[in-house]
């Protein structure tokens, strides 16, 4: 047999998470909470069910929770998507993803994508035939070059990836960015892949900026989004896209062909909860504090930082500790020392940034403690 992906091993959050559970260790490596989704959120799914949403919803997603979506876009960032043909729930973000690069990219397509980057974006881009090209975000606080992105384009570059709040790093693009990046692609038929699962974790009073917010970078882009990310359930896998309708009806055949369409008690569940905002403009203070009781703790250790400006993962840097890669370190934590993280170099190019490992925060308070306590003396 010949494989497709011969390149493509078991995702590193499969993989750290196995560890923790056959080590026993602290699990801060995948991204997930390890605190309970609200009970009005469950109670909301419970009633569904209960009303008897137990079939399949719309192929779309549920017309409520598409008009909820299409609301929140308008009033956080001033754009309007018809909830009709510009917006499809999707079975997390990660199914977003997969329609929209295979619905766009063709054999011998270039696709730019920003390293480190998440792990799902490169192989489906290979499995629809087309070419990642990788450029490494600069310095410490991993800045986007966009001169360097300017000088990718070719006849062939078919869409570009960007991803903000950023997992792993925790940066985030400015408004400066999203101008740069507006003026590249202007004159161009570039398909823009704005991955924001994060976009309501974000600190310090920085605004997100998303590609919605730009009206010549919204004609031409794909905004994912995550509910399991938002309200602390990611294993109810339900996440959404939108897109002008042009770009959204060839998404829509895809995701016909992979999923049909998502579970309907959670989307009947998510549109009520959706109608008090308070859910996710509370997050970002909720989140803060979290990674702020988390360097707290860590004052003192030998690590290095710079503070997450937003999603749920603080990236240390451990070379005061030893000099071993990050991918050693990080197998002889969990073995050793029962706590579990993700090496970043396996998201990078030629595994440059071998002494950083990220750590997951939307844990408890007691969780972030042990973990802290660990951390401090290695
Ligand atoms: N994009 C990024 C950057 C992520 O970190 C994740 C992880 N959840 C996803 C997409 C996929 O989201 P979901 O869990 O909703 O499929
Ligand atoms: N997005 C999560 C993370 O970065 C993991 C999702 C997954 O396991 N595929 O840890």
């Amino acid at each position: 047999l010949t494989s497709k992906l011969p390149g493509t091993k078991t995702s590193i959050f499969s993989k750290m998470s196995k560890m923790a559970q056959e080590h026993d260790a602290l699990n801060l490596s995948q991204g997930f909470p390890n605190f309970e989704t609200d009970s009005k959120l469950q109670e909301l799914v419970t009633k569904a069910m209960e009303n008897g949403h137990n079939q399949y919803p719309p192929d779309a997603g549920v017309v409520e929770l598409r008009e909820m979506i299409s609301e929140k876009f308008r009033s956080l960032y001033g754009y309007t998507y018809n909830p009709n043909n510009e917006v499809t729930v999707t079975s997390g973000a990660t199914e977003a993803l997969f329609c929209t690069i295979s619905a766009f990219v063709k054999k011998g397509d270039e696709v730019i994508v920003l390293k480190p980057a998440y792990d799902s974006y490169e192989p489906t881009i290979q499995l629809a035939g087309g070419k990642p090209i990788q450029i490494q975000l600069k310095g410490q606080d991993y800045k986007v070059d966009w001169q360097e992105v300017k000088s990718a384009i070719t006849s062939r570059t078919r869409m570009i990836i960007i991803n903000t709040p950023h997992n792993p790093t925790g940066t985030v693009l400015s408004k400066e960015d999203m101008l740069q990046l507006q003026q590249i692609l202007e004159g161009t038929n570039i398909i823009l892949l704005s991955d924001e699962v994060y976009q309501h974790l974000i600190f310090d009073q920085l605004e997100h900026n998303s590609a919605a917010r730009f009206p010549k970078l919204a004609e031409r882009a794909i905004i994912c989004g995550s509910f399991g990310k938002t309200f602390h359930n990611t294993g109810w896998k339900t996440g959404y896209c939108v897109a002008p309708e042009f770009l959204m009806q060839e998404i829509r055949k895809i995701h016909e062909l992979t999923v049909f369409s998502v579970n309907h008690p959670m989307q009947r569940a998510y549109a009520e909860y959706l109608k008090e905002p308070e859910h996710y403009l509370e997050l970002p203070e909720f989140y803060q504090k979290k990674r702020d009781y988390f360097l707290n703790l860590i004052q003192g250790s030998r690590f290095t930082y710079i503070p997450s400006k937003g999603t749920y993962f603080q990236l240390l840097n451990f070379s005061g500790i030893t000099s071993e890669n990050d991918v050693n370190f990080a197998e002889r934590l969990v073995r050793e020392y029962k706590l579990a993280a993700i090496p970043v170099s396996v998201f990078n190019i030629n595994q440059q940034d071998n002494s950083q490992l990220r750590f997951c925060f939307a844990k408890t308070d007691e969780t972030l403690e042990k973990a802290a306590e660990i951390l401090c003396n290695l």
